[in-house]
């Protein structure tokens, strides 16, 4: 199944292959591509390139958790002494002594001799002292490096950074934020009947919608997308676009013209100008002709040109690929849920993916879906779901792994 087979005089394709072997050669064919220095404040959706030690305690000192007094614990049945007025960014003045108390912010130093905060609102002050009127049950301080200690690894490499990382990072004065390179990839959609989605379609013509759609995929895996246009399906326009790619992108994505059509060239020309194909068909529903081909350190995709399989096969390979490249194992989010209405097909003969929303009570309920080209359905829904070969049917109420696929910020989305 997997030999190279002759089809006709021109073509000679390599056989079809299960996902899970495509999806190991294209894992295991990412290597890192080193790392740059970013400001803190543009360090979200990056990946993480170095582990990162923390230079403070965290609490850097023991603290108070409330407003209130800092005393010791043995005194609270009798009233109290303020000895000082302790805010936030200053050291007290004194220790607490038998029957003292200090008044003490949140964010404050707590004073050496107290052993618990009471929260203001347990107390009442009566004759210049304060009393105490409530049991205080919790004491109220942070304790000095209860968090993390100075020297501790706070943030490992591979990391995708987020708003908690970014936090993180700014808690340990890492304003230089070592990350992955971000992988360039460049994006072209061929075909002769595709016209930019400005213009107007004359008879026969389609809008691009996947060089715009792949733009977008490529931002939120957080890589840099390059546009290398339309291109017709003539063989020398493809090799023009591919040497343009080669000399400025790390992966090419090609929409289209990877079928067994008679136009369809990517496979022959990404091989004619050097690219070894590691597979040209999956058995994967849709996206079957998925080409994946390397050229020493550039990567291209030939992605089949209905708008959800090349939507479904970029989230399967070329996302965890890119993030691969960065460094990053964990590019998806996945979760269970449960079906909420029964899924069926006549042929399992390959891993299918449907389209399912997680309705109002979390379950995967099914979008309408007319097949490939219905980009509409994905708009939708919030991921899809896998039936495996062999799998005809999946019945309402199975517990299922619906793979999260609706992002809204860049480089985000997810660590699974
Ligand atoms: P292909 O993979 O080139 O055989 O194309 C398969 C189907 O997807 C055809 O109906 C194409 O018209 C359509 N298609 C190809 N490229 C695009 C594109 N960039 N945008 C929208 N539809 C496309
Ligand atoms: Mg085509």
């Amino acid at each position: 199944m997997n030999e190279d087979v002759e089809r006709d005089g021109r073509k000679q394709r390599r056989g079809m292959i299960p996902f899970e072997e495509a999806y190991r050669i294209v894992m295991e064919s990412a290597v890192e591509m080193g790392a740059e220095t970013v400001p803190l404040f543009e360090a979200c959706g990056r990946v993480l390139a170095r582990d990162i030690e923390s230079d403070v305690d965290m609490p850097p000192f023991d603290k108070s958790a409330m407003d209130g007094y800092a005393c010791r614990k043995e005194d609270l049945g009798a009233p109290l002494e303020i000895v000082e007025t302790i805010p936030a960014g200053r050291m007290p003045a004194a220790a607490i002594g038998p029957g003292q108390c200090a008044k003490i912010m949140t964010g404050g130093v707590v004073p050496e001799g107290a052993d618990c905060v009471v929260m203001i609102e347990h107390t009442e002050l009566r004759g210049g002292k304060v009393v105490v009127t409530r049991n205080p049950g919790a004491l109220n301080i942070c304790h000095r490096a209860e968090d993390v200690k100075r020297g501790d690894i706070v943030l490992r490499t591979g990391v995708l950074i987020s708003p908690s990382e970014i936090a993180v990072l700014a808690a340990v004065g890492r304003v230089e934020v070592p990350v992955s390179r971000r992988p360039v990839v460049g994006i072209a959609a061929t075909g002769n009947e595709i016209v930019d989605p400005s213009a107007v379609p004359a008879a026969a013509e389609i809008r691009d919608s996947n060089r715009a759609q792949l733009f977008g995929q490529v931002e939120q895996a957080g890589c840099v997308p390059v546009d290398l246009g339309i291109v017709p399906d003539e063989p020398e326009a493809i090799a023009e676009v591919v040497e343009r790619g080669e000399a400025s992108a790390d992966v090419l994505l090609f929409s289209g013209g990877v079928s067994m059509g008679e136009f369809d060239f990517v496979p022959r020309v990404l091989r004619e100008r050097g690219f070894d194909l590691l597979f040209e068909e999956v058995a994967i529903k849709p996206g079957k002709p998925t080409v994946f081909g390397r050229k020493g350190g550039t990567f291209a995709f030939g992605l089949p040109g209905n708008p959800v399989s090349t939507f479904v096969i970029f989230e399967l390979f070329v996302r965890p690929f890119c993030f691969a490249l960065m460094g990053c194992g964990r590019a998806g989010l996945s979760i269970s849920a449960e079906l909420a209405e029964t899924v069926r097909r006549k042929r399992p003969d390959r891993l299918a993916h449907v389209p399912v929303r997680l309705d109002g009570e979390g379950k995967a309920r099914p979008v309408e879906y007319h097949g490939s080209a219905h980009i509409h359905a994905y708009t939708m829904a919030d991921g899809f779901i896998a039936l495996p070969i062999g799998t005809a049917e999946i019945r309402a109420g199975t517990s299922v792994r619906v793979m999260l696929t609706r992002r809204t910020c860049r480089g985000g989305g997810g660590c699974a």
